[in-house]
């Protein structure tokens, strides 16, 4: 067997006449960075959404930093967040000169715990960001519950959850605004970098179009401090071909899920759904006492696995500043030793899922 845990060419072959194309438009339009293929997918993913603003951005991180930057986060600011986590989520408050503070997570849905959030928020809190983790949504009623009773804000990044929703309402209709990420290995994934901010609010939603935009309304007239952090147009054409195609992608993403959890829920602790919620399994993630022992005997025969995070956020080299310890959050920590990722990319056959499950099933029962 030699399965790759995440196959895009797949995905690029299935779709080469819709996408080449597309790619060529752009090319012979001559407009390479906003204009009308970028403006049509903002739209078209705010529909999606359920929002009426999408800001397109050259990143989830990017739309993440500008989300804050619209909320007016700013030195001596805390925002709480998850440390089982993409280091993206921290690392843009850390840019702005705020500070992180991480609450520890769920041990089920691995999603920040809104138990917990409470006691940690201070006069100082500017606002919330839970993250939508491996595609299954942060409880997001009690989360906003309590953010509007404290009068913070709440930014979803939901860089892992496009299509997720609870109570039938999709991810980043909750929060202030929700941050995607079009990274390539995304469930909407671009050819290269991109993400964009989703919002109903007219304000975030103009003011993070001036920061992408150098902090210019008017070209050479710079009303704040921005950046660069425009989306290519080649990339929004090859998202709006690959949005058509999203939400079979999820299902199958779904449908592989619900395969390994079906053969593999006597071996390990396979991901939960909690009623109302639709799980996207941007990860398929397990957790197990002999994680390291598994990840290995599958590896000898082929099959790949990855892990997501190994290391907290709290535990991070960079945030040594922030002064956690070892122990602060006992439940990522734990997670982050026995949690396992399983490929379940939409387009894994149903001979490649068998095989991984088999061997998982091997491994186990031949266990001493
Ligand atoms: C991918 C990701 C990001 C960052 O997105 P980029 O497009 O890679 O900048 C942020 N948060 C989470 C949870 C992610 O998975």
């Amino acid at each position: 067997m030699d399965l790759p845990f995440l196959d895009l060419t797949r995905q690029y072959r299935a779709l080469s006449s819709e996408i080449d194309p597309a790619i060529a438009r752009v090319v012979e339009s001559g407009r390479y960075i906003g204009g009308e293929e970028v403006a049509r997918l903002e739209e078209e993913l705010a529909g999606y959404c359920g929002v009426r603003f999408g800001v397109s951005m050259a990143s989830g991180t990017d739309a993440l930093l500008a989300c804050l930057m619209a909320m007016g986060v700013c030195e001596g600011d805390e925002v709480i967040t998850t440390p089982f986590t993409f280091i993206a989520t921290a690392e843009v408050v850390c840019i702005l000169k705020a500070k992180p503070v991480f609450v520890d997570i769920e041990p089920d849905t691995f999603n920040i715990d809104p138990s917990r959030l409470e006691s940690k928020i201070s006069d100082r809190t500017k606002c919330i960001i839970p993250v939508h983790i491996f595609g299954h949504m942060a409880d997001m009623e009690r989360i906003c519950g309590i953010a509007g009773g404290h009068g913070i804000g709440v930014i979803e990044d939901a860089a892992q959850a496009v299509g997720a929703s609870m109570g039938g309402k999709q991810a980043c209709r909750f929060g202030e605004a929700g941050a995607l990420s079009f990274f390539p290995s995304k469930n909407l994934g671009a050819f290269g970098d991109g993400g964009m901010i989703l919002t109903d609010s007219e304000t975030i939603a103009k003011k993070a179009a001036v920061i992408k935009d150098h902090g210019s309304e008017k070209r050479y007239h710079h009303s704040v401090v921005g950046f660069n952090g425009r989306l290519d147009a080649i990339q929004a054409a090859v998202l709006r071909v690959k949005l058509k195609h999203l939400e079979s992608w999820n299902e199958r993403r779904r449908a592989n899920a619900s395969y390994y959890n079906d053969v593999l829920k006597k071996y390990v602790s396979v991901p939960v759904e909690r009623d109302g919620c639709r799980h996207v399994y941007h990860q398929y993630s397990v957790l197990t006492d002999r994680r390291d022992k598994l990840c290995g005997f599958l590896r000898e025969r082929g099959i790949p696995t990855a892990v997501y995070y190994p290391v907290p956020l709290h535990l991070q080299e960079v945030f040594k500043g922030l002064g956690y310890k070892k122990g602060d959050f006992p439940v990522t920590e734990e997670v982050s030793e026995k949690v396992v990722s399983l490929p379940c990319f939409p387009e894994i056959t149903d001979e490649e899922r068998e095989a991984v499950a088999k061997a998982v099933i091997e491994f186990f029962e031949n266990e001493d």
